[in-house]
C-alpha cells in the first residue's frame, strides 16, 4: 500500500477511535498500521513481530488484546474461526478471500457478481443478511509449484 494511503487510513482510524471513545495510543496506532500494511491477513504473532521492530517493549499479550478490541469495534475483522490462530484483516470494504489449504496464505479479491448473488430463502430464516463473503480454497501458486517439484 502507498504511504499516502496509509497516512489517510491512519487518520480515518484516529477519527473512528475518537468516535468510539477508544484511547488513541502509540501502541494502538502501530498495531493497526501493522495490520493494514500487509495483504497477508496476519495472525497476532506476526503483527507482534512487526510492531516489536518499532516498539521493542511491547508484549504479545498487548498486541493480542488490542487486535481483539479493534475487531470488536469493527475497525478490523477476524478471518476464520479457528481459535488457535485468529487472522486479522484491515480491509473493511466488502471483499472475498482466496485461502491456500497448504500454507494458509489468504488474499483478497473483489467480485461484484458474487456480491449480487441471490441469498437462499433458508438464510432469511436465520436472520437478516448484511453482506456476502465467499472463500475460495485452493493451492496458492507457490505451493502448487513446490508440489509439482516433489
Ligand atoms: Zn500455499
Ligand atoms: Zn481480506
Amino acid at each position: 500500500m502507498k504511504s499516502v494511503d496509509i497516512t489517510h487510513r491512519l487518520n480515518v482510524f484516529q477519527e473512528a477511535c475518537e468516535r468510539l471513545g477508544l484511547k488513541i495510543t502509540h501502541q494502538r496506532m502501530e498495531i493497526y498500521r501493522a495490520v493494514i500494511m500487509t495483504e497477508n491477513h496476519p495472525d497476532a504473532v506476526s503483527v507482534y513481530h512487526r510492531v516489536k521492530k518499532r516498539i521493542p517493549m511491547i508484549s504479545l499479550d498487548t498486541v493480542y488484546r488490542n487486535l481483539k478490541l479493534l475487531a470488536k469495534h469493527g475497525l478490523i475483522s477476524i478471518v476464520g474461526l479457528s481459535q488457535e490462530s485468529l487472522r486479522f484483516d484491515g480491509n473493511m470494504t466488502p471483499h472475498h478471500h482466496f485461502a491456500c489449504v497448504k500454507c494458509g496464505m489468504i488474499r483478497d479479491f473483489n467480485s461484484p457478481a458474487i456480491g449480487h448473488l441471490p441469498i437462499p430463502e433458508e438464510v432469511k430464516g436465520f436472520g437478516s443478511p448484511v453482506s456476502v463473503h465467499l472463500e475460495v480454497k485452493g493451492l496458492c501458486a507457490t505451493c502448487k509449484k513446490s508440489s509439482r517439484r516433489n
